[in-house]
């Protein structure tokens, strides 16, 4: 009898945790999105050429296409969108604190990221070089050791130069824009920073200087909060990722921003 009760009891717990659970459970990542009829995608809109603004003030950029192509997946409508501008810096937290969706933002893949974040499957490959001013001696990572080199703070960037070169004297801006006008006020001997990022200054202006090496492999991927709930996007993303890289229309993309 006894037995009875408490398997009764316990079934009554089951069903009453069950119940409220599933009440107060938040909807996954796409029905919250389909319902509010817009994605919230946090993006860069200063590093060229994958989040920047045109000289009409529009937002533009590989990034910026990889976003529509995901509203128009959700939606059918790539303007189904609002783009959050993000740094470096701030896109862990803005993504954290549910401000976006999720980050398409030179966002490279790293062992600690992933700890933290669910990735897509690779939308891009970039690699760390270093940029000096024309003429600098500098032609390697390591002469750079106890000189002062600049990097965008929240990069993976910053976390390899730490590594690779323990005493580089270390200088932090907030924005690729910033790294660059203060390399070429001659705040610091170099930027080390992904290349297809530096590459832009480099074509734009020939008083800077894109090194040969590489010193890393960066895979972009798009940034989803980590668990069960992105999942259903975080899937669709993928498929849509992996055949866009099987009918070569990434490709095409790369080649029309300057990154293939
Ligand atoms: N891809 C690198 C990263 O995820 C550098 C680009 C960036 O700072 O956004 O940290």
């Amino acid at each position: 009898m006894f037995k009875r009760v408490l398997c009764l009891l316990l079934f009554i717990m089951i069903i009453a945790t069950g119940c409220g659970r599933k009440k107060d459970e938040p909807k996954d990542l796409l029905d919250t999105i389909k319902a509010r009829g817009k994605v919230i995608v946090g993006v860069k809109n200063d590093t060229k050429p994958f989040g920047f603004l045109d000289k009409d003030g529009n937002l533009i950029g590989y990034d910026i296409d990889i976003a529509k192509k995901i509203a128009y997946l959700i939606f059918g409508d790539e303007n189904q969108i609002e783009f959050v501008p993000v740094t470096p810096s701030n896109r862990i937290m803005k993504l954290n604190s549910g401000q976006v969706d999720m980050l398409v933002a030179t966002m490279s893949v790293t062992s600690q990221r992933l700890q933290l974040f669910d990735f897509s499957t690779t939308y891009h490959i970039a690699g760390q070089a270093i940029m000096v001013r024309k003429g600098s001696p500098i032609s390697s990572l390591k002469e750079l050791n106890k000189k002062k080199v600049i990097i965008v703070y929240g990069s993976t960037s910053e976390k390899n130069l730490r590594l690779a070169v323990p005493d580089a004297i270390i200088i932090g801006y907030k924005t690729y824009p910033e790294a660059y006008r203060a390399l070429k006020a001659g705040k610091a001997e170099a930027i080390v920073a992904d290349d297809t990022i530096l590459l832009r200054f480099a074509i734009d202006d020939p008083s800077v200087v894109l090194l040969s090496k590489r010193y890393s492999m960066e895979h972009y991927a798009v940034a989803f909060r980590k668990g069960k709930k992105s999942e259903r996007l975080l899937d669709k993303v993928n498929f849509m990722i992996e055949s866009m890289v099987r009918s070569g229309e990434i490709s095409r993309m790369q080649e029309e921003w300057g990154i293939k």
